[in-house]
């Protein structure tokens, strides 16, 4: 009855009416775009890229010199393969020179947002609140893929804003409460705290569950090994983190629903997800563009390139060919679900190792990126647990880095982990790669156990 109200009348009121946001209009067009042949997507994806490729030239001095340095003009771009003599975008560029991708043109509000990262680069970047919106009716259109429905109960194992006033999150609690939104916090996975998780779903009962992908994996892990039923919601989605076979496997055993897995990042947020067929993802074409580069050239179906994402729909900070470290493989053959919407194979993401607290209590690697996000003057850092269980948060600074922020964060460490904890900050000049080539933000050589109590 609820539910009902909420999405034909309360929702569309408050979010079009009263607050004058596009979000639901924005939503109407998705859902009908999505069912365009593949050929149209493609064509609608490709003007798209160029309005934002002459845009970004002619209204962000950043791009503009740049584009000159290299010798490329928007103007001469016939086909994707001209794209590949334009520069890249690097997570070090962003961090750069974050103002100045900010386009002479915009007049306006914008919202600043961090990420502490997938790669351990904080950057810094802003958008401007009709992106926002677009973006906001992307991830619904996918969560409605997951048999999400406005105004039913969902559920978000996530990691709650930190440091927030209380204002903030009264604000956010009321918000969350009219939507029918339960957050529960997702640092924290001690086998208290997962079953009290537990305890919140069998009350909650959501329709829908998002997570972290590592959040949802321990809790289906512990109710199993506890024999705890959990009532089946119509759809869970994971995401934030890699998902692999094994992990999809126990968490659809345990929640009785299946997984939808998503593919974003916090700069663009919804980037790719899967479909009802889940036999891919599908890349959220009339919002980003997505190449995947192999040896200077585009990757062809089937093999693993490097992903460099353009923004179509941000005009106030444009990102062009971004590239965020992820790597991907696009697929051979088009979704049997009818959508038009192009289909990665598969997403080689980030991989966040749990750390392990002093009584054994387990933690997401998530929440470093969230401690560390509005830490502008650490250029790089890592997360690194031994067999003893101690910690090192490696430091790698940045201009105008100051040792009180240093301290900053092992305090917030220590809040999260408890005082017993062995917590030290080291201040390094770089932070090696893994033999993969790859930087870890979190690495932990403690083997993740539940207790014998329960793993039975
Ligand atoms: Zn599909």
């Amino acid at each position: 009855m609820y539910g009902g109200l909420l999405r034909t009348i309360l929702f569309p009121f408050y979010e079009t009416r009263l607050r004058g946001r596009e979000t639901l209009r924005a939503l109407a067009e998705l859902e009908r775009s999505q069912w365009r042949s593949a050929e149209e997507i493609r064509d609608l994806n490709w003007r798209r890229m160029l309005a934002a490729l002459h845009f970004a030239e002619q209204n962000v001095p950043f791009y503009r010199a740049r584009f000159a340095e290299h010798g490329v003009r928007a103007a001469s771009v016939q086909s994707p393969d001209d794209l590949l003599r334009f520069p890249v975008l690097t997570r070090a560029e962003l961090r750069a020179h974050g103002r100045d991708l900010v386009a002479e043109s915009f007049v306006g509000r914008l919202h600043a947002s961090g990420t502490g990262g997938s790669t351990g680069e904080p950057v810094q970047f802003h958008f401007d609140h009709r992106t926002y919106e677009r973006r906001v009716a992307a991830a619904m259109r996918s969560d409605g893929w997951a048999g999400a429905r406005l105004g039913d109960r969902e559920l978000h194992l996530w990691g709650t804003p930190l440091g927030e006033t209380l204002s903030k999150r009264v604000k956010r609690s009321l918000h969350e409460a009219v939507l029918r939104k339960k957050m529960i916090c997702a640092y924290d996975l001690s086998e208290r705290r997962l079953a009290a998780v537990l305890d919140d779903i069998v009350h909650y009962r959501p329709a829908f569950v998002v997570g972290y992908t590592n959040a949802l994996y321990q809790a289906a892990r512990y109710a199993i090994a506890s024999g705890r039923a959990l009532p089946a919601p119509r759809g869970v989605v994971s995401s934030a983190e890699r998902l692999f076979a094994h992990q999809r496997a126990t968490i659809e055993r345990a929640f009785g629903a299946p997984v939808f897995d998503r593919y974003g990042c916090r700069e663009m947020m919804l980037l790719a997800s899967e479909c009802e067929r889940h036999a891919g993802k599908h890349i959220n074409a009339e919002g980003v563009f997505v190449e995947l580069l192999r040896d200077g050239r585009h990757a062809l179906p089937g093999e693993a390139g490097e992903v460099v994402v353009t923004d179509l729909l941000c005009r106030s900070m444009p990102l062009i060919r971004y590239k965020n470290q992820d790597a991907a493989v696009a697929a051979a053959a088009p979704c049997a679900c009818g959508r038009g919407l192009p289909l990665l194979a598969s997403v080689e993401g980030r991989v966040l190792d749990l750390l392990v607290g002093p009584d054994g209590q387990l933690l997401a690697g998530e929440l470093f990126p969230q401690l560390i996000k509005d830490q502008p003057t650490i250029a790089r850092y890592q997360v690194y647990q031994d067999r003893r269980r101690a910690i090192t948060v490696r430091l790698v600074p940045g201009k105008g880095f100051q040792p009180e922020t240093a301290r900053l964060i092992e305090r917030s460490v220590r809040r999260h982990l408890g005082e017993r904890a062995e917590v030290r900050i080291q201040i390094v000049d770089q932070i090696p790669l893994t033999s993969g080539g790859k930087h870890r933000v979190t690495l932990s050589e403690v083997p993740v156990e539940l207790s014998r109590s329960t793993s039975g």
